[in-house]
């Protein structure tokens, strides 16, 4: 694996019977950038995301992901990432503080380092007044800010985000790209799958699947220049209709 390199894929293929869900991809993501993983319902997103968590034998292909080899060493890459799914949204029925306890010790955290994680959250996000509140009393903004703070708590390589601010409002939304942001700052690489086309414009990289393959990869510029589009909402859609 090159050096700035914190994923490669090679041809990485996943079929189900005698269906391809994700045909021979190839891509890498390099450390501290964030890569937009797009595609309509059904194009493959979940399944590929699933093969680089360590989650779901490919059939065929190579990938390694922080440093490891999706197929043999899955166990070490499960120990280097983040993950916030879809659904995913911390335990309702356990308060701010007791969801970081819990997830602190599932990475692995001490309880000193805990305890630190804890009071650097809870100023960063100012918690303060919720801390002891049940996170099923939260707004879900608010759940997905806090779910992806979990998921950084072990200081991951790399974090991986399905659909991470669906159903949530504009400004948060915006916000929680600031949390990105700031997160890619400091050296996390962010791979993301979103619906959002304006979330798609803050990606660095954006790869495009469509029917299991990725059909375009290139930075938002780029793509909006070859597709001779103003957006990336356009560049989708032309994509999507097999227009270029
Ligand atoms: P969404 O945005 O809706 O989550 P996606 O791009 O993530 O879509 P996938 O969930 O990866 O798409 O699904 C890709 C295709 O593979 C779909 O046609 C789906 O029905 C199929 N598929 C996914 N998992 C399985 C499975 N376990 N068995 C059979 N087919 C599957």
């Amino acid at each position: 694996m090159k050096n700035e390199n914190v994923i490669e894929v090679e041809e990485l293929t996943k079929k189900f019977g005698e269906f391809y869900a994700v045909n021979k991809i190839s891509f890498e993501v390099k450390k501290g950038e964030i890569f937009g993983f797009l595609g309509a319902n059904g194009a493959g997103k979940t399944t590929a995301m699933k093969m680089l968590i360590g989650i779901s034998h490919p059939t065929s292909g190579r990938a390694e992901v922080a440093g490891f080899d999706v197929f043999t060493q899955s166990e070490s890459i499960k120990k280097n990432i983040g993950y916030m799914s879809q659904k995913f949204a911390l335990y309702d029925d356990l308060t701010v503080s007791e969801n970081i306890n819990f997830f602190g010790g599932i990475y692995g955290l001490s309880s000193s380092e805990i305890k630190e994680k804890k009071n650097h959250l809870i100023s960063v996000l100012g918690l303060g007044d919720i801390a002891n509140k049940l996170v099923g009393s939260l707004p879900l903004g608010w759940k997905q800010k806090l779910s992806f703070s979990v998921s950084l708590l072990h200081t991951p390589k790399i974090v991986f985000l399905d659909e991470p601010t669906g159903g949530v409002d504009p400004i948060t939304r915006r916000q929680f790209w600031e949390m990105i942001y700031k997160a890619a700052d400091e050296g996390t690489t962010i791979f993301v799958t979103t619906h959002y086309m304006d979330e798609a414009e803050y990606c660095n990289r954006v790869s495009i699947m469509v029917e299991g393959k990725i059909e375009a990869l290139d930075t938002p510029k780029n793509l909006k220049r070859r597709f001779n589009v103003d957006s990336m909402n356009d560049v989708f859609l032309k994509l999507a209709r097999n227009i270029e």
